[in-house]
């Protein structure tokens, strides 16, 4: 297991990476294990790459409840410690983690959502000629600041619906790089607290959904290098005993964990 601790500002340049796509100049530098497993695991270059972007599961929470995590631990090759970017609050992680760029240097330094003006991976992928797909609920931050590029959105009322576009989306295999945004464990986390019935049910549905693309992937994308990450944004803390949060530097919120699985293509049949 591999005890460093990466920023999440490397996932933009790993996206690139992997799908051979030039990276624009600024962004951190790749994972170096994601892209060491994926030279072991894939039979060539990755074709598909399908980033899972649940929100705001800290790495305690991973670590209080791993039986919970057991079935997306059985489909994964890699996890890694990921340190978020402060503030930690979610149009700043996620411009972070696909620009490449601190929130100094993309400009979200708060809880507001403007259109990115920097590069990020939905202007590399275009300028490459390949195409990505954004899954996400209306309204949230992914929704909202990377729009404007040369990508697919897919920006749809509730979670639910996002899953089955994103599950659509996978059985028609158009897209070499597909992100989904699921809020739920945020939203509820939020209200009550990160370890009520209501957030672990919903940490609960985050990992159920991971396991369902990962078997999805698998059986639809089986003449493709793919390659799929479980990836959230920041952790959380418990706030007035009632409540969660997040925003602060602390390892509470800071601290992720991230999870990768390689997927070689086989021999399609004659
Ligand atoms: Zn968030």
């Amino acid at each position: 297991m591999n005890r460093d601790r990466f920023p999440i500002t490397q996932i933009a340049a790993t996206v690139d990476a992997l799908l051979g796509v030039p990276c624009h100049g600024g962004a951190a530098a790749p994972l170096s294990p994601v892209l060491s497993q994926a030279a072991r695991s894939l039979t060539g270059p990755c074709d598909r790459l399908f980033l899972y972007n649940p929100d705001a599961i800290a790495q305690w929470i991973y670590a209080g409840h791993r039986p919970l995590f057991a079935p997306l631990e059985v489909r994964a090759d890699l996890g890694l410690g990921m340190l978020s970017v402060y503030p930690p609050v979610t149009p700043a992680c996620f411009a972070s983690m696909y620009s490449g760029l601190p929130p100094a240097g993309h400009g979200i330094q708060a809880y507001v959502k403007p259109v990115l003006t920097v590069d990020t991976i939905f202007d590399d992928l275009p300028l490459a000629g390949r195409r990505a797909a954004i899954v996400s609920t209306e309204g949230d931050s992914i929704s909202l600041i990377f729009q404007g590029r040369d990508v697919d959105y897919y920006i749809l009322p509730t979670v639910e619906r996002c899953n089955r576009q994103a599950m659509a989306l996978i059985r028609e295999d158009r897209h070499d790089l597909i992100v989904l945004y699921n809020g739920n464990y945020d939203h509820w986390m939020h209200r009550g607290g990160p370890e009520t019935p209501w957030a672990l049910r919903a940490l609960r549905d985050n990992i159920n959904t991971y396991c369902a693309l990962h078997d999805a992937i698998r059986e639809r994308w089986g003449a493709r290098n793919a390659v799929l990450a479980f990836a959230p944004d920041h952790g959380c803390h418990r706030q007035y005993g009632f409540l969660g949060q997040h925003g602060i530097d602390d390892p509470s919120d800071m601290h992720i964990w991230h999870f990768w699985k390689f997927f070689p293509a086989r021999q399609t049949q004659p």
